[in-house]
């Protein structure tokens, strides 16, 4: 069962909905977004439910750096590592947020501008 069960991407990370994986272990796991943003479009989600950056304590500092770690080696066995690409955390409405269970964009296979929109 899900660690929150009304958790859309607790759901994924146990398997009770399926997704695109590209990777999976034990801290994270990486599946293709639904409405990709770039040619390469990979979310990469702690399997901890934690709702946003704003939820972040210290105890979360070993997960967060490993789910950094994991989106950087699927950049590389995706070949996204010598072109370029780019990680974004959206919090909040704000910024975009629409699932409260933290995660990072993995984006690539195209140009970037800066600032983002
Ligand atoms: P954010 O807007 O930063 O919270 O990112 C949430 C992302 O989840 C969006 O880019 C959605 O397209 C994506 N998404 C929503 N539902 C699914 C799903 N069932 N499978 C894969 N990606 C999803
Ligand atoms: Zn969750």
């Amino acid at each position: 069962m899900a660690a929150n069960d009304r958790c859309l991407f607790c759901r994924i990370a146990c398997g009770e909905i399926t997704a695109k994986k590209v990777f999976e272990d034990d801290v994270v796991v990486a599946f293709n977004d639904i409405n990709p943003q770039a040619p390469t479009h990979v979310l990469v989600v702690p399997r901890k439910h934690i709702a946003s950056l704003d939820d972040l304590t210290e105890e979360d500092a070993a997960i967060i750096g490993m789910t950094m770690v994991r989106a950087s080696k699927i950049a590389r066995n995706l070949q996204l590592n010598s072109e370029g690409y780019r990680l974004v955390v959206n919090h909040g409405e704000a910024a975009g947020q629409t699932v409260f269970h933290i995660h990072v964009h993995l984006l690539g296979g195209r140009n970037f501008g800066w600032p983002p929109g």
